[in-house]
């Protein structure tokens, strides 16, 4: 659930030049932001700016791949993993039904002929159940039908969750389905990056409209409904800072019967929908009770053409990668915008991601029994226990925290699962097949199905079965997973500046280790705190506790909110980083920790070493979507903020009042 970074799908280069040089209050400038360092002519010293002075030379030199608009540790790493895939979905010599569906769906991508071929004729008949809807009666029977299930709209999602009071039992959960701009905040308050979002959804509906054959008012028109019902639907809906608030877990916790289902949604019939697709459970769980009780309100006869219009422009923009290769170019072009990029990826790179994202077991499967030792998942596990190791003591000495509070943090750390490299069991996809004659479409439609079936209906109603961890390991990332009480280290984050079996043990705290120390102390936050230790939602801090957690959070919160990012003249937001930033600081404590210990430990190697993993440029468009979305703090304030709270930093290097990383030991602000 907690990511140490956003995953990002999208691709990339060159925007942004001189602005960042504008900054002046910041101690360190924005050097994220590419071209931003050259341009400033900066080039600080390591006591003034740690993170640029270390990565000065890759920062300054590094361009961007074309369609990509970041780079840096993760995605050079995630490079290497996929050119190892390419070759793993090319190579006719694996043997097995994972080899074979992953060749398969790979050469179908990118068989342009054929998918031309195809062009849009699926999507016409989907948009046509849409279109032709008369009535409320008939929208409501859409829904039910078992097509839509798979490859039509909804109103309402339901899904697969972990139920709060009772971790060991799946729940059906009940949510709201999406926005086009993403954050329910942006239809009250326009962002620049909420405008580029809706830029790209509305050129897409256009385009695709058009492609169905309507003509340019009938598309104003549907988009204007559609805003119309988001609008009034969104006022009901939690911002993504709300969402992001540790508060959310209470919040979105709202357990309740098919009969009270039945009385809180009279107008739209969600109970009869779930019954309609067999989705019954006892343990139902209702995110935002806001929502539902809105959508309430607007679903009658007189908006009925809106709801359609929002279905229809969803539909429309879901099918855009799927179809022909000029519906995709557009797409391309239209993300170009978006992300301040002159170039697309290359197709073969294209197909690559598309193929690991839809058989992400299958692929995962494959890449860890060719590239993963044994080895070395020993090692990153034995790193990970000397971490749960040193947190032990780290809790102990804790003097902030109440006795009865540390003895059941300390429970947690022992009954947390330590997850590593890859499971031993993973979801079974020997029955999915691509049968001749299918078309690329056909096929997802046909997995989609499959999915369905293996993660929806197999596991409502049953146990939780914790063999089946994550199940996609090679993305560069790592997790703690609140609901297993579990830490997730994945083979994808096991190279690259994080780990290799041929660096110093100090390189491998500052990489990985960091990783791990970063993800235990989420079990610990003010979000972890919410949960015991076998992932039910459990209140076991003391009122007194939590006070002095979130006086010390509110403390580092508000140095965050000192530093200026971007050329608006406004500030960070502390609040929304602060979370994220607390773990990277136990992280690197922990590893300073685990130093200790050991003699002749090069503390300049592994400082070194935690400012590279956090190497990264980015678009300047990139750059301020993440500032008001990314709930980690910009990687150079990831790297500089946190180091300059501990002794061990000081003394490593001889920083001294008046040096630009100097802080004064009254004012460090570390939680932990
Ligand atoms: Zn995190």
């Amino acid at each position: 659930m907690l990511k140490i970074f956003l995953a990002l799908t999208a691709s990339c280069i060159i925007a942004a030049q001189s602005q960042a040089a504008a900054q002046t209050q910041s101690p360190w400038l924005n050097t994220n932001v590419i071209g931003a360092m050259k341009a400033a002519k900066y080039s600080p010293a390591l006591k003034d700016d740690f993170y640029a002075n270390v990565n000065a030379e890759w920062l300054t030199a590094a361009t961007l791949k074309p369609g990509y608009p970041r780079t840096g540790a993760f995605m050079e790493l995630q490079d290497e993993i996929d050119a190892r895939l390419k070759g793993l979905m090319t190579d006719t010599g694996i043997p097995g039904h994972d080899a074979e569906l992953v060749r398969r769906l790979y050469s179908m991508w990118l068989d342009w002929d054929s998918r031309n071929a195809e062009g849009l004729a699926d999507l016409d008949k989907q948009a046509s159940r849409i279109t032709g809807i008369k009535t409320l009666a008939e929208l409501s029977a859409y829904f039910m039908e078992e097509e839509t299930l798979y490859s039509g709209e909804m109103l309402a999602d339901f899904g697969i969750g972990r139920d709060n009071k009772d971790s060991e039992s799946y729940n059906l959960e009940l949510s709201a389905t999406g926005l086009s701009l993403g954050d329910s905040a942006e239809y009250t308050r326009r962002t620049a990056n909420g405008g580029r979002v809706k830029k790209m959804h509305d050129g897409i509906v256009r385009y695709m409209l058009r492609r169905l054959g309507y003509d340019e008012t009938f598309a104003g028109e549907m988009l204007e409904r559609s805003y119309r019902f988001e609008e009034k639907i969104a006022a009901s809906e939690m911002t993504l800072a709300e969402l992001y608030d540790p508060s959310a877990v209470d919040k979105m916790y709202n357990p309740l019967t098919m009969d009270e289902l039945r009385e809180k949604s009279p107008a739209f019939p969600f109970a009869d929908i779930l019954v309609a697709h067999n989705a019954v459970s006892d343990l139902i769980n209702l995110q935002e009770p806001g929502w539902l009780k809105a959508l309430n309100g607007l679903y009658t006869e007189s908006n009925l053409e809106d709801m359609k219009a929002y279905l229809l422009c969803n539909l429309v923009k879901g099918y855009i990668t799927l179809t022909d290769e000029a519906a995709y170019r557009e797409y391309q072009r239209l993300s170009r915008e978006r992300l301040g990029i002159t170039a697309s990826k290359p197709d073969d790179e294209l197909a690559v991601d598309f193929v690991h994202d839809r058989l992400p077991v299958c692929v995962s499967r494959i890449y860890v029994g060719r590239y993963v030792p044994e080895e070395a998942k020993n090692e990153v596990s034995d790193i990970i226990r000397r971490t749960v190791k040193y947190y032990r003591s780290m809790l102990e000495a804790e003097d902030w925290l109440s006795e009865p509070t540390r003895r059941k943090a300390v429970e947690k750390l022992d009954a947390m699962r330590l997850n590593s490299a890859y499971p031993e069991k993973w979801v079974d996809y020997s029955e999915y097949e691509i049968a001749d004659g299918m078309s690329l479409f056909d096929a997802v439609k046909a997995l989609r199905k499959y999915n369905v079936q293996k993660y929806f209906y197999d596991r409502l109603n049953q146990k939780v079965d914790h063999d089946l961890w994550i199940q996609d390991v090679i993305v560069v990332n790592a997790y703690y997973q609140p609901s297993e009480n579990s830490i997730n280290i994945i083979a994808g984050i096991m190279g690259g500046d994080f780990y290799s079996p041929e660096m110093s043990y100090e390189e491998k705290l500052g990489g990985i280790g960091m990783v791990i120390g970063h993800e235990v102390s989420h079990a610990f936050d003010t979000s972890g705190a919410q949960f015991g230790k076998t992932g039910n939602v459990e209140s076991w801090w003391t009122d007194e506790d939590k006070a002095s957690f979130k006086a010390r959070a509110d403390r580092l919160i508000k140095y965050l909110d000192t530093f200026r990012v971007d050329d608006s003249g406004e500030h960070y937001s502390g609040s929304l980083v602060q979370t994220e930033t607390i773990a990277d600081m136990a992280g690197v404590k922990a590893m300073l920790g685990i130093a200790e210990g050991r003699k002749d430990f090069d503390y300049d190697k592994f400082f070194r070493s935690y400012a590279k993993i956090w190497k990264v440029v980015q678009t300047r468009e990139l750059n301020d979507a993440r500032i008001r979305t990314d709930v980690h703090a910009l990687p150079y304030i990831r790297v500089n903020a946190i180091v300059q709270q501990y002794a061990d930093f000081y003394r490593t290097y001889g920083i001294s009042d008046g040096d630009g990383m100097y802080l004064a030991p009254e004012n460090r602000v570390a939680v932990w």
